[in-house]
């Protein structure tokens, strides 16, 4: 009878103790985010797919050197650019990125002189299709600028 009372006792104080934690952490503000409705803010230095840079007047800032081309050990980057009449300047047509194959190695950014490619925060990328990473970085910016 004693161990019935003194078990009884136990779980009373294991109750009141449970309690009191839920009452002391309920007015506080939740740590946890409610994903995917919300998403982290992710730190500066994050490395996500790389992407273009654009300049004030939201085209991109690259001049169609090929650098990042020739400098990205696994073959992701195809790009082509082309001189409009009367221009100098080539100017980018097409910037595809294979982030299948992409170790974010980083050379591609270093390579660069023209402040025209950086990584990008996006780390929310999830899919069963290998498509969906064969990125057109020259649409994406485009999207991001309207
Ligand atoms: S290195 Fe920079 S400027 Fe040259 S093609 Fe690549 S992104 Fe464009
Ligand atoms: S981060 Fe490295 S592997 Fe990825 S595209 Fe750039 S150079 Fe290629």
């Amino acid at each position: 009878m004693g161990g019935y009372f003194s078990e009884l006792y136990s779980g009373a104080i294991s109750l009141l103790e449970g309690m009191w934690v839920t009452v002391k952490e309920f007015p506080k503000q939740p740590v946890t985010l409610s994903y995917p409705h919300e998403t982290v803010k992710m730190y500066r230095r994050f490395r996500g797919h790389i992407e273009l840079i654009a300049n004030d007047e939201g085209k991109p800032n690259c001049i169609v050197c090929g650098m990042c081309e020739r400098a990205c050990p696994s073959g992701c980057i195809s790009l082509a650019g082309e001189k409009p009449e009367g221009s100098k300047k080539k100017v980018l047509t097409k910037y595809i990125l294979d982030f299948t194959k992409c170790s974010l190695c980083g050379s591609c950014v270093e390579s660069c002189n023209f402040k025209a490619l950086q990584f990008s925060n996006e780390y929310n990328l999830a899919s069963t299709r290998k498509e969906d990473f064969i990125m057109d970085l020259l649409k994406r910016l485009e999207e991001q600028q309207k």
